[in-house]
């Protein structure tokens, strides 16, 4: 097994849905375990929840308001699987690594996202159509 020395593991997968009641019921009964936490991230005008399954997570998304990138995801897509989340040390350095190599990222800085994470996002048409999260996680307050 080799180690990458910028992306430590996939953090979590996000799926994209609409009734997130509906959702969290279906994910509860498939995966065998509730949720580990809700949260909503206004910046972003999404709902999540999240599962833990041994090393890795769940994100369900549901849209709070129109605008919200996930209500455009859906619009255009459906629901479903939306982003795939890599774990990195050190978020600022990988920005510009992945700059460098010609990624195009959706920020300039990283963001407060949900579960105590700093994230940036690398857009769809420079990974194959697969939107990337990279997250870091936040010293404790
Ligand atoms: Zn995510």
């Amino acid at each position: 097994m080799s180690q990458s020395p910028h992306f430590e593991h996939i953090e979590h997968l996000g799926i994209a849905v609409k009734d997130v009641s509906a959702a969290e019921a279906r994910y509860t009964a498939m995966l065998g375990v509730a949720p580990y936490k809700r949260e909503e991230v206004i910046s972003e005008g999404v709902t999540t929840v999240f599962f833990q399954i041994g090393p890795n997570k769940i994100e369900l998304l549901k849209a709070t308001r129109p605008d919200s990138p996930i209500a455009t995801f859906i619009e255009r897509r459906g629901e479903g699987l939306h982003h795939v989340a890599y774990k990195v040390a050190d978020i600022r350095a990988e920005m510009a690594r992945l700059k460098q190599e010609g990624f195009l990222l959706l920020s300039e800085e990283p963001k407060q996202g949900a579960d105590n994470m700093l994230v940036a996002f690398v857009h769809p048409r420079t990974a194959g159509g697969v939107l990337i999260e990279l997250c870091q996680t936040q010293e404790a307050k």
